[in-house]
């Protein structure tokens, strides 16, 4: 090796350069100058090259640099020699470092072609100058939209970076706080705005006041508290929404809040309101099972003994007896049916039955048999289409067909018999079974009011009745979850339809 090296410095075999063909001064020194100024120029610029690089550490491509700077300082060392040689022919060592040069430069050539194709797509200062302006305008068109449809909320928003500092607020929140919120830290809210639980007025502890607000426990929606607004003299009730803004880490939080106190007043009111009417309903119910029930034994009584004194007496007293026994044997009759269906009626909620899967042809098989004495009688037809299996109070359902099909038999024209169609047709959600027959018809302004109780649309003498049917079929109804309605023409026939949950 140090052989090598020494040889690499061995002048011996050539002559200096001077001594080699015939120099001019002038035409020597113009070599070796030329060749000191280009060495000096090519150790300057790698120089430069090697500070920027070192300095910009994002440029792109640092590789071609660092080549460019091993490729421009090998060839200033070229030109070193070249002026050296005119004195110390190294002829040798300049042969090894022209081959150094050249594989620096080959290497920086090899490396720098694939470098182009990508070099091509990097964007200039100005075209990123110009994504960036563009950005900057769509950016800010963004928070103008943000802020016009913050400021036209009627709930209060703020947001709130990590620290606890309102960072945006629209003018809900300031007119529902009565001052700024950017003015207060969230911090501070539940003392400054006397944070109290709705129901009892005692004061929140701190960590749920601070939840509320900047949710640092958990999310939560609609959380209620009560508040005294900055200067106001009455307390309001806020509902507090807080939730965390994340995008790659927590930003903060935004907290909406409105004052509910008149929306709450109102269920509270209504809520009072239902109560006293599902009580006051219950208690109606009460007396009329007691009236009906009780109703039975001095009623059992009276027609007991007018059936006797009919037996006993008719024909034995004055004409006018014999009807007054009359007039009284037909009231205890139909005190008996009013009696019996008001029974029926008030006991619809408390003998309910558990919903089970009951099949409807059963139903109104069952209730064609207790009608067949009308049937008969009336010579009416019943075509039952085929019908569903639904979940329900068998007993109650069985007495809703009794009753649209005694209806539908007994409301017939003058003069014809009844023809009664029972049909059941499914939708996306529900059964709808009908009931149609031919008879007298129902005028539509009276769709809704032969649903009420005690609501009969005819006098007694031209067809017998409590009005009590009805309000039982609707009662069922209404128990499955269902809807009832009737479509009928006077003199055209009726068609109730029941719609019955399919599940
Ligand atoms: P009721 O039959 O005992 O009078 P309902 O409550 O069953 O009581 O019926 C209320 C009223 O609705 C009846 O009085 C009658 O006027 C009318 N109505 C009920 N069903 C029919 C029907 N199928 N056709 C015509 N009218 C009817």
């Amino acid at each position: 090796m140090l052989e090598f090296l020494l040889k690499l410095f061995d002048t011996d075999d050539f002559p200096a350069r001077w001594h080699c063909g015939r120099w001019s001064d002038g035409h020597g020194w113009l070599h070796i100058l030329s060749d000191l100024s280009i060495f000096a120029a090519y150790m300057a610029i790698p120089c430069v090259l090697a500070t920027f690089v070192l300095k910009r550490k994002d440029i792109p491509f640092p590789r071609i640099f660092w080549l460019f700077v091993g490729f421009i300082a090998s060839c200033g060392t070229v030109h070193l020699i070249e002026a050296i040689i005119f004195w110390h022919p190294v002829y040798r060592l300049d042969g090894v470092v022209k081959l150094i040069t050249a594989v620096v430069s080959w290497g920086t050539v090899v490396a720098l072609i694939p470098v182009v194709p990508r070099a091509l797509t990097l964007r200039t200062p100005e075209s990123l100058e110009r994504e960036v302006a563009a950005r900057t305008r769509e950016l800010a068109e963004e928070k103008a939209k943000l802020e016009a449809v913050l400021a036209s909320l009627g709930v209060g928003v703020v947001v709130v970076d990590t620290e606890g500092n309102v960072v945006m607020a629209n003018a809900a929140s300031q007119t529902l706080l009565g001052e700024s919120a950017s003015s207060v830290a969230v911090g501070e809210w539940s003392e400054r705005y006397q944070f109290r639980q709705p129901e009892t007025g005692t004061a929140l502890g701190a960590d749920e006041a601070r939840n509320v607000v900047l949710h640092e426990k958990q999310e939560h929606t609609d959380r209620d508290v009560l508040v005294r607004p900055m200067g106001g003299d009455e307390d309001a009730i806020f509902t507090f929404s807080a939730r965390p803004i994340v995008s790659e880490t927590e930003l903060g939080v935004v907290t909406v809040f409105a004052d509910v106190t008149q929306r709450r007043r109102t269920e509270q009111e209504l809520q009072r309101a239902n109560q006293e009417l599902a009580r006051s309903n219950a208690d109606l119910e009460r007396f009329a099972y007691v009236a009906s029930h009780d109703l039975q034994e001095p009623l059992r009584m009276v027609a007991m003994y007018t059936e006797l004194l009919a037996e006993r007496y008719e024909g034995k007293l004055d004409e006018k007896a014999d009807k007054y026994i009359a007039y009284a044997t037909d009231g205890a009759v139909r005190m008996r049916r009013l009696i019996d269906d008001l029974l029926v009626y008030s006991r619809l909620q408390s003998d309910a039955k558990p919903a089970t899967a009951t099949d409807l042809n059963e139903l109104v098989d069952d209730a064609l048999q207790q009608l067949a004495a009308g049937i008969e009688s009336s010579g009416a037809q019943v075509q039952r289409g085929e019908l569903p299996t639904l979940v329900g109070d068998a007993a109650q359902l069985r007495q809703l067909f009794t009753n649209l099909i005694g209806n539908a038999i007994k409301y017939v024209s003058p003069g014809t018999s009844p023809v009664v169609t029972i049909h059941a047709e499914k939708n996306e959600q529900e059964w709808v079974i009908s009931v149609s027959d031919n008879g007298i018809g129902i005028d539509p302004a009276h769709s809704a009011r032969i649903f009420e109780v005690f609501q009969r649309l005819h006098g007694r003498e031209a067809y017998p009745g409590t009005g009590i049917g009805l309000a039982i079929v609707k009662r069922v109804v209404e128990r499955h979850g269902g809807r009832l309605w009737v479509e009928s023409e006077l003199g055209r026939g009726a068609t109730f339809f029941i719609a019955l949950p399919a599940t």
